[in-house]
């Protein structure tokens, strides 16, 4: 059977920390239109030109900058047993363009399509996003207060230099916020309508979180 998994869930809410390590456990493709996009701006792509501006405020991407982007991906060979959409969709139009995409791919499969929402207290989230930094290479995930590297500024894992994203700093990170309260968070009701939605209580410890995402995907 296929296993699709979406997660939803605030900037910062974990969804990055815990995809990676679902990456690893269930052997599916993690795609994570944020780190595709950055990805396009850095190569200064076509696709990369038209959304630089709008990820530097903290906004939605135009629609079929991203829809493109995912039709591809999702279509690709690595895809035919499942995979880990992180940070897409992220509004309804975005919803329906996927609804598309998978009647396309998953014809005539038996497919487990779960909607995993991390809900976490929004005063959490700035304070985690100011306070993330990343690896460039490994693309560990950091948290200076939470999860912090052993040697200050340096990969556990690889050794790099950590870094921080352009748009983790509070001006960006509360106009990300108040795009996904207005254009993301109502998926929610969309996915709970159709009967796909499972919510993960994100305020707790990472090892939690994990072990509850896990049992919601065995539950099914
Ligand atoms: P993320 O890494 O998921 O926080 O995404 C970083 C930025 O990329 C967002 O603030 C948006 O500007 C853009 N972005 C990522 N995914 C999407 C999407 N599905 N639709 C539109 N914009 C997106």
């Amino acid at each position: 059977m296929k296993t699709e998994l979406i997660f939803l869930g605030a900037p910062a809410s974990g969804k990055g920390t815990h995809t990676e390590r679902l990456v690893k456990d269930l052997n599916l493709p993690h795609i994570d239109t944020g780190s595709m996009l950055r990805a396009a701006v850095a190569k200064g792509t076509e696709a990369g030109k038209r959304a630089g501006s709008f990820m530097e405020k903290g906004q939605l991407v135009p629609i079929d900058v991203v829809a493109s982007i995912i039709k591809d991906r999702l279509h690709e060979d690595d895809c035919k047993n499942g995979f880990i959409l992180d940070g897409y969709p992220r509004s309804i139009e975005q919803a329906e363009i996927l609804d598309e995409i998978l009647e396309d791919i998953n014809k005539g499969q038996d497919v487990k399509l779960l909607v995993i929402d991390i809900d976490v207290d929004e005063k959490l989230l700035i304070e985690r996003i100011v306070n993330r930094r990343s690896c460039p290479k490994c693309k560990k995930i950091y948290n200076l207060k939470f999860v912090a590297p052993k040697k200050e500024g340096i990969c556990d894992v690889c050794g790099a230099e950590l870094v921080q994203r352009s748009d983790d700093t509070e001006e960006v990170a509360s106009k990300r916020l108040d795009t996904y309260n207005t254009q993301t968070a109502p998926l929610v009701d969309f996915y709970e309508k159709k009967g796909l939605l499972r919510v993960v209580d994100g305020n707790r410890g990472i090892e939690e979180i994990y072990s509850s995402i896990k049992e919601q995907i065995k539950q099914g």
